[in-house]
C-alpha cells in the first residue's frame, strides 16, 4: 500500500475543486434544481446556508452564475452594481475573505432572447456584446470578484475584458477563458439553473464543434495572446483528450468544467443504484488531473471535499 501510494502518478485534493453556485433574483428562495439533485439556486439572502458548509468543506473557490428578472435585448441588467452576482461577491468577500471568487461573464442569462450577446438579425453582434461584457466583468471586479470568467466564446472578449478591467484600475482581477467550450448536448440541466436557453436557435455558431480538436488549441492560442490568465475546457470528461493536449501546449493553469449533464448522469445512475456515486466521483475527478488539469470546476465539490482522499 505504501509503496503505490510512493508511486502514484496524479493527486485529487479538495484545493483543486471549484463549486459553482447559481444565484437568483427575489427573496427567500432557496430551490432545488429539478434536474440536478443536491444542487440549489439561491437569492442572496440565501447564500448564509453555503458559508458553514464552505468552511467546513475547505473548499478555496467558487464559480458564481447569475440570472436577471430584467431581462432585454441587450442584457443590460448584467452590467448593473446591483446585479444578483455583484451582490453575491460582496456577501462572500465579507463572509469568508480568504474565498477565491469568480464570475460567470456572459449575457444569455439576462438577454430576453437567450442568446449570448445583442443580436443584429440572428446574428450576434459582437462589438455591442464585448462592450456589454467588458462593463459586467468590471462590475463584478468592483464587487470584489478575484476572477472574471467570460463564457461566451465572442471573438476577442478576453482582450476587451482585459482592457476595461485595467483602465477601471482593477489590473489584479484574473480572467478565466472559457478558451476551449463545445457546442454540447451536455449543458441540459444547467440551463434550468441559469434560465439560460436560447429562445429560437443554438450556439452552434460561436461554440465549437464536437468534431474538431486543432480549433481548440487555435482558439486558446487567441486567448492566450489576448491576456487570459488561466485557460478552461468544457465539458470535462468527453473532452480529456482536449485537455489534454492544452496541457502540453501552454503553460497556464488548465481548468476543466464537469458540467451539469455530466453530474446529472452520474447522480440519476447512482439514485438507480447502478454505481458507486462517491467512487465514480472521485474516479472522474482523478481522471481530469491525469490529463493535465490544474483544477476543476465540479457540482460535486461540497460534497467530495470533506472526503478523506481529497483532504489528506
Ligand atoms: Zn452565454
Amino acid at each position: 500500500m505504501s509503496l503505490r501510494k510512493l508511486l502514484q502518478e496524479n493527486h485529487l485534493h479538495r484545493d483543486d475543486l471549484i463549486y459553482p453556485v447559481f444565484v437568483v433574483p427575489g427573496e427567500s428562495v432557496y430551490r432545488e434544481i429539478k434536474a440536478m439533485p443536491g444542487q440549489y439556486q439561491y437569492s442572496v439572502d440565501q447564500l448564509e446556508r453555503l458559508v458553514p458548509r464552505l468552511k467546513a468543506s475547505g473548499l478555496l473557490s467558487i464559480l458564481l452564475f447569475g440570472q436577471t428578472v430584467a431581462k432585454d435585448s441587450e442584457g443590460s441588467s448584467a452590467a448593473s452594481p446591483e446585479s444578483v452576482v455583484a451582490k453575491a461577491v460582496r456577501f462572500f468577500k465579507q463572509a469568508l475573505p480568504d474565498l477565491v471568487v469568480m464570475t460567470d461573464v456572459c449575457l444569455c442569462s439576462y438577454t430576453d432572447h437567450g442568446h449570448c450577446g445583442p443580436l443584429v438579425g440572428h446574428q450576434i453582434d459582437n462589438d455591442r456584446t464585448l462592450k456589454m461584457i467588458a462593463k459586467m466583468a468590471v462590475q463584478h471586479a468592483k464587487a470584489g470578484a478575484d476572477f472574471v470568467a467570460p463564457s461566451g466564446m465572442m471573438d476577442g472578449m478576453v482582450a476587451a475584458i482585459r482592457e476595461a478591467l485595467d483602465a477601471a484600475g482593477l489590473t489584479h482581477t484574473g480572467i478565466l477563458a472559457y478558451s476551449v467550450k463545445y457546442a454540447s448536448s451536455f449543458y441540459g440541466p444547467f440551463r434550468e439553473a441559469a434560465d439560460s436557453a436560447p429562445a429560437q436557435g443554438d450556439r452552434k455558431t460561436y461554440q465549437m464543434d464536437p468534431a474538431n480538436s486543432l480549433e481548440a488549441l487555435r482558439e486558446a492560442e487567441l486567448d492566450v495572446a489576448e491576456g487570459a490568465d488561466l485557460l478552461m475546457v468544457k465539458p470535462g470528461l468527453p473532452y480529456l483528450d482536449i485537455i489534454a493536449k492544452l496541457r502540453a501546449q501552454f503553460d497556464l493553469p488548465i481548468v476543466a468544467y464537469q458540467v451539469s449533464g455530466e453530474y446529472s448522469m452520474i447522480k440519476a445512475a447512482a439514485e438507480k443504484g447502478w454505481i458507486n456515486e462517491k467512487a465514480v466521483v472521485l474516479e472522474s475527478l482523478l481522471a481530469f488531473k491525469r490529463a493535465g488539469a490544474t483544477a476543476i470546476i465540479t457540482y460535486f465539490a461540497l460534497d467530495i471535499a470533506a472526503d478523506t482522499i481529497c483532504a489528506a
